[in-house]
């Protein structure tokens, strides 16, 4: 099972005095006996209660990022096979914004209010703008996730902003955010965690030298226009997308109309009132740029998908692979 923040595991497997906590426990087991067993055991229950077992997920829709990871798979997998059990399956790339744990549906019906009301406010932050993540180069935590980094740009810190709007929804409803470590976001295509059969193989760590030529590699733009509150545990779609309780979009045109409402508002209440051009004539400014933007993005797509038929000789993947899919079930299906 694919675990966002499966670091739970990995901190304690891996971590340097883990060996040396763990021969104190026994000491202390044996001196004190039963009562320090359970102590241990509720200890543990506890621990397992707060894991986290649900996460908000940008979903990588671009199959031109995911063709390139698949092909950064197949390198590392060519010179080391074992490692294919620690490969995240294509249909389930994602940047994850934050975990949390959902213990009950009544938690999960809670955190679905929580998430939906994010949306006017993140497309509030982005007034109309469209929010286009860069992928480029490769990095790993600790030799044990290899990911896609994110390129920093003004985008990344409108994605932080989301990332914190989302979270203080969740903290205002009373969920507990799952997460100890300073976020940084990124595109997991690995980790050892996957697979507990690597270590037995001798397997502790990611050799970054294994995906040494994506060092730069420019794997793509991932135009952001959905958001999801995904299980960690629940089964899979068949696209091999997680399964979601809830989903927004992030539309630029929603925001638009939203706003053209409000100044129809404004000039209605001060009856007679001109509305104000200058605002009208930026927003439908803005509006064409967008238009303008997505028929040239579509152009360009249809063309290299064209181009690769051409060169294959058979059709290939549409360019959201997983948007469709992820609508089948799994999603949507409560709200
Ligand atoms: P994800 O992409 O959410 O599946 O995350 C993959 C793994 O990356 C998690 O299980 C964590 O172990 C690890 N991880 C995420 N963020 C950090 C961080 N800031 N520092 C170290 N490890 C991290």
């Amino acid at each position: 099972m694919e675990m966002p923040f499966a670091e739970v595991d990995i901190e304690e497997e891996f971590s340097p005095t883990s060996s040396i906590k763990a021969k104190n426990k026994k000491k202390r087991k044996r001196t004190t006996g039963r009562e320090n067993d359970e102590d241990d055991l509720i200890k543990k229950k506890k621990k397992d209660q707060d894991r986290p077992n649900y996460f908000i997920s940008v979903p990588i829709t671009n199959s031109k990022i995911s063709d390139g990871i698949h092909a950064l798979q197949d390198t590392i997998i060519e010179k080391d096979g074992r490692l294919s059990k620690a490969m995240i399956h294509y249909g389930s790339f994602h940047v994850t914004l934050l975990v949390m744990h959902l213990s009950t549906e009544a938690a999960i019906d809670n955190a679905v209010s929580a998430f939906l009301k994010s949306q006017g406010l993140i497309e509030e932050l982005l007034q109309g703008k469209p929010l286009d993540l860069s992928f480029q180069g490769t990095d790993h935590f600790r030799n044990q996730v290899g990911f896609v980094k994110l390129s920093e740009s003004d985008n990344t810190t409108t994605l932080l902003k989301i990332a914190e709007i989302v979270k203080n929804l969740f903290q205002e409803k009373g969920i507990i955010i799952g997460d100890d470590k300073a976020f940084k976001p990124h595109l997991t295509f690995m980790k050892l965690s996957k697979s507990p059969k690597l270590r037995k193989q001798g397997v502790k760590k990611i050799d970054p030298h294994l995906f040494e030529n994506f060092k730069n590699h420019h794997f793509g733009d991932e135009p952001m226009t959905r958001l999801d509150l995904c299980s960690m545990m629940k089964k899979k779609q068949s696209n091999g997308y997680y399964y979601c309780e809830s989903s927004i979009r992030v539309e630029p045109g929603r925001w638009f109309l939203r706003r053209l409402a409000d100044i129809k508002n404004d000039t209605g209440e001060k009856k007679g009132a001109e509305p104000d051009d200058a605002e009208l004539l930026s927003l439908s400014k803005r509006l064409v740029e967008n238009a303008v933007l997505k028929a040239v993005q579509q152009y360009l797509e249809e063309t290299q998908n064209k181009n690769r038929q051409l060169d294959f000789g058979a059709p290939v993947k549409t360019e959201e692979p997983t948007l469709g899919n992820n609508m089948e079930n799994g999603n949507g299906s409560r709200k």
